[in-house]
Parts: C-alpha cells; sequence; structure tokens
C-alpha cells in the first residue's frame, strides 16, 4: 500500500480528494472515483473538463455527428479538400 502522512495520520491514497482544472475555462473540478474509474490517474498528463464543459463539447459533438451527412453532401471538392487537411492533424 502507498499512503501519505497527513499530521502523524496514515492516508492510503487511494482515500485522498484528487483535484484538476478544466482546460477549458479554469475551474476547478474534483476528480472522484466516477472520473478515474478506480485507478490512479497520470498526475502530470491528466486533464479533467469540468461538467459544464463536458455538456457544451457533447451538445457540439452532437450538433456535429446530426448534420455532419447534409454538410458534407453541400460542400464542393475543394472544400471537402481542405476539411480533410484540417482535420488529418486532429484524428
Ligand atoms: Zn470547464
Amino acid at each position: 500500500m502507498i499512503y501519505i502522512r497527513e499530521n502523524g495520520e496514515i492516508k492510503p491514497v487511494y482515500e485522498l480528494d484528487y483535484y484538476s482544472v478544466c482546460p477549458q475555462c479554469g475551474e476547478e473540478v474534483n476528480v472522484t472515483d466516477e472520473y478515474l474509474d478506480g485507478e490512479l490517474p497520470d498526475v502530470w498528463g491528466t486533464s479533467v473538463y469540468c461538467p459544464r464543459c463536458s455538456a457544451a463539447f457533447a451538445e457540439k459533438r452532437d450538433f456535429i455527428i446530426s448534420n455532419i451527412g447534409q454538410a458534407v453532401k453541400r460542400m464542393s471538392n475543394e472544400e471537402l479538400t481542405i476539411v480533410k487537411d484540417l482535420t488529418a492533424d486532429n484524428i
């Protein structure tokens, strides 16, 4: 067991509260087991979006998924090439 000592008291690391800062808005987020899925995170490389930003991203994603088919049908080959180039680095 890995633990910390706080005021002489031993606390297992899995009983600690973890926090992160939302990379979108800067709000502090209490990172609960719901986010961590029972595993300790990469403490330097993990960012957690706050519930408000997560909901906003999900709404935008759902809108794009619902409308991408119709949008692509209306695009010219040149526009499709631009979109392909823009998204290639992000996939
Ligand atoms: Zn946020």
